[in-house]
């Protein structure tokens, strides 16, 4: 279905500003969506999400900056001339029409006679070929959304907005849909910038992810990089967990940073450290990370390892065990470690040491909260 009518459908906002009184929601926003990407704005609850993706829809009035699609300034026009279309968490289906009518209802508004192929193969798409006759109440709620997304696309927006789209369902259907909704995005190529708050879903389903906090974008990129390399300790921890130490840098050793942690000596990569000298947030993902009994030599010589732990708490968690473990600085750290039977399994009151491939370290300026 991808007709390359999307060709040069890249979303831009330029200085883009929304003030409720003196209140900045959106603060000075740049951002740009290429064209046929699955894009998600990722934050918290409050953090300007909607009203920036409202503000492209054309339901609410920046303050300040511009917006462009294919490089048309649409910040004058009303919000059907835009070429965008929206799918809200709530659906907003016609009760009364049927599933084929609220497809259509885009295409025989604009005067389209012959609609019938359309709408079927689009419900196709959404793999409900055999519902259009029913009514949007003897549909499942998965279902429903699917028939929202269907109703948005007939009209082939160039740009679809998502404003958490997957809200109510719950968690088993909201994980088929973000597979789905992706396998959708591919086959029509249309631009998708997608809101939501769940970390999981933005890294599931979009090329690229900015998450978003107090009005501004903290970082931009690919899921798997954000996670790597968080720009921010908000970032860090807004993505997943993070065991975040106070340390210093006290060398640099061709593309290795020699920093003090706590005590302890441990090496970090150049190109992970978002500052190479003075304070920083010592950061490793708890799944990088491995318990060895204390002081026993375990790994390979490009481990860090900081020593002399206790384990606080240990869950089950199915395919993992989560560790909690405190350090004799006071701070309790957390390790997941795969239940593959592989490894040592340690309890509650036992004297580890943690150790990870140094290349998993990333460096943060320590000039902000832990979050
Ligand atoms: P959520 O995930 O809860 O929907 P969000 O990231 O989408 O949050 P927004 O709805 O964009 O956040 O709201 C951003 C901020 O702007 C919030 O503090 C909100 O209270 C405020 N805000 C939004 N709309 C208005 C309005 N019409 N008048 C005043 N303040 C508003």
């Amino acid at each position: 279905m991808a007709d390359g009518r999307s060709a040069g459908a890249d979303l831009t906002l330029t200085g883009v500003t929304k003030r409720f009184g003196g209140f900045a929601a959106v603060d000075d926003l740049d951002l740009e969506v290429a064209s046929g990407q699955f894009f998600a704005l990722l934050g918290p609850s409050g953090c300007g999400k909607t009203t920036t993706l409202r503000m492209v829809a054309g339901l609410e009035e920046p303050t300040a900056g511009t917006i462009t699609i294919g490089g048309d300034d649409i910040g004058r026009l009303k919000p059907y001339k835009r070429p965008v279309n929206t799918v809200f968490q709530n659906y907003a289906l016609f009760p009364h029409l049927n599933i084929f009518e609220n497809v259509a209802f885009g295409l025989r508004r604009r005067g389209v006679k012959d609609v019938k192929s359309q709408v079927d193969d689009m419900l196709e798409l959404v793999e409900l070929g055999g519902y259009a006759k029913r009514r949007p109440a003897q549909l499942s709620g998965g279902q429903q959304q699917r028939v929202a997304l269907a109703r948005a696309l007939i009209n082939r927006p160039q740009v679809l907005l998502l404003d958490e789209p997957l809200g109510a369902l719950d968690l088993k259907l909201r994980r088929q849909m973000q597979i789905e909704l992706k396998r959708i995005q591919t086959e029509v190529g249309i631009t998708f910038i997608h809101v939501t708050h769940d970390q999981e879903e933005a890294m599931t389903m979009a090329d690229t992810v900015a998450v978003m906090n107090k009005g501004v974008i903290e970082q931009m990129g690919a899921p798997a990089d954000l996670y790597d390399n968080p720009a921010t300790t908000f970032v860090s921890n807004f993505l997943g967990q993070s065991n975040l130490v106070k340390a210093s840098i006290l060398d640099t050793h061709g593309d290795a940073l020699v920093v003090d942690v706590q005590g302890t000596r441990i090496a970090a990569p150049v190109a992970r450290a978002r500052r190479t000298d003075g304070q920083v947030w010592v950061g490793v993902r708890p799944e990088k990370v491995f318990l060895g009994a204390a002081g026993v030599e375990e790994g390979s010589y490009d481990d860090n390892v900081l020593p002399s732990g206790t384990v606080t708490d240990v869950s089950f968690i199915g395919v993992s065990t989560q560790y909690l473990v405190k350090m004799p600085w006071g701070q309790e750290l957390t390790v997941f470690e795969q239940n593959t039977g592989a490894r040592e399994q340690f309890r509650v009151g036992d004297k580890v040491d943690l150790h990870w491939v140094a290349a998993h370290t990333f460096l943060l300026d320590a000039d902000q909260d832990a979050h």
